[in-house]
């Protein structure tokens, strides 16, 4: 796969900086289009908090896909690269009034709702304005998933969404406010799910709730499962692209839908994981003791997933392919978590060789920081290099 990377280009600009693969983001979008192609009623909104880079958010946005914000700027990101406000959904446990003022001036979809006193300040705001906003609730399921503690949202625990137990009484809030209108229930368990199992013991909980509300004679237009599925960090080109058969399948199988429900999931690092890259310079080699580093340009302020969930990336070199040797691939910044991988094997490094470290496209360039005074990342495509 080396032979992806446009090498001798990638000599022209200065590292670090973001690679994305657009061949690889549409054949993702493709893959997820013929499954929800064979649902009418299921739609995908993009959760631009994965990645809000300009061209990223064009070419989801022209495969006609939806977004799913959870800030104001992302909701300006969002219109600003294609987006029509009529798909675009709002969701986040601390909207402040000017973003709910941007949602309702720019005419989205649906706010998901996550408490009572957030109700309260949309139906005051829309009353100002002498609209009506559509809300859907975010119900915490209180399902755990098996993934980094960091990352789960769906357990009692956690400060996202409005208790189950609730659910009933902010539904019957709603019904008596006149500037709000209940469309439908919002859901959304964590991040980097592998395990169906995760998906499964949330539809029952949906067909739970849903049996609950039928009793209470209450009708719901819209569920919205949220995102979740992950991707395979450690086989980025075996498995470029996540199993949505398999993803959207589960949903089919398991989820009782009522007639004319509309089915709303927001898929964020499965859609862009896989097709970025960081593609960093090897500044020294370093032997110690009991080990060599490979020290690089950039650090945990381009990428902090190692650092912030031990997450792992799969790092190549791009520049040779010399025998394999053992690294620790550590960067620049005044931080002995700034660690990118321990042993791994690499072939061998030379000072100016490129690496790419992959599956870097969500949760990579969106979080940089400007720490130590270091410059913010650059974003690249495919089409920037030809
Ligand atoms: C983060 C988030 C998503 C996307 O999660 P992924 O794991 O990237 O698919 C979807 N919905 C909500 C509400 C989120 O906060």
């Amino acid at each position: 796969m080396k032979g992806s990377f446009p090498i001798d280009k990638f000599r022209t600009v200065a590292t670090p900086f973001y690679y994305y693969d657009t061949e690889l983001l549409r054949q993702t979008l493709d893959a997820i289009k013929s499954e929800t192609d064979k649902h009418s009623n299921y739609h995908v909104h993009y959760a631009v908090k994965a990645n809000a880079n300009p061209k990223v958010l064009r070419v989801i946005s022209q495969a006609g896909f939806g977004a799913d914000c959870v800030s104001g700027g992302e909701i300006k990101a969002a219109l600003e690269n294609g987006f029509p406000a009529h798909k675009i959904v709002y969701a986040g446990v601390g909207k402040s009034d000017w973003e709910i003022n941007l949602g309702l001036d720019a005419g989205i979809a649906y706010f998901n709702v996550e408490s009572i006193p957030e109700l309260e300040v949309i139906n005051e705001l829309a009353k100002a304005k002498g609209k009506i906003a559509k809300v859907s609730f975010r119900i915490n399921p209180n399902v755990g998933a098996h993934t980094h503690a960091n990352i789960t949202t769906g357990l009692a625990e956690n400060k996202f969404g409005i208790d189950m137990a609730d659910m009933e009484k902010v539904i019957e809030i709603a019904a008596g406010m006149n500037h709000v209108e209940f469309i439908g229930l919002h859901f959304h368990i964590g991040s980097q799910i592998l395990e169906m199992g995760d998906f499964v013991a949330l539809c029952n909980r949906v067909n739970e709730l849903q049996d609950q509300l039928e009793r209470h004679h209450i009708q719901v237009q819209n569920i919205n499962v949220g995102g979740g599925l992950g991707i395979d960090y450690h086989h980025p080109n075996e498995v470029p692209i996540p199993s949505f058969d398999e993803y959207f399948r589960t949903y089919h199988k398991h989820l009782n839908l009522r007639p004319g429900q509309q089915l709303h999931f927001e898929l964020g690092r499965a859609v862009v994981g896989q097709c970025g890259s960081l593609i960093t310079k090897v500044l020294y080699v370093k032997q110690a003791t009991y080990k060599q580093f490979a020290i690089v340009d950039s650090g945990m302020t381009d990428l902090i997933r190692p650092a912030l969930y031990q997450a792992f990336h799969c790092i190549e070199n791009l520049s040779n392919d010399e025998p394999k040797e053992t690294y620790d691939v550590v960067g620049p910044i005044c931080e002995s978590s700034d660690v990118f991988v321990k042993a791994f094997d690499l072939n061998r490094c030379h000072r100016g060789d490129l690496l790419a470290i992959r599956s870097a496209g969500a949760y990579g360039e969106i979080m940089a920081s400007g720490y130590n005074c270091r410059e913010l990342p650059k974003g690249y495509t495919t089409e920037d290099f030809v």
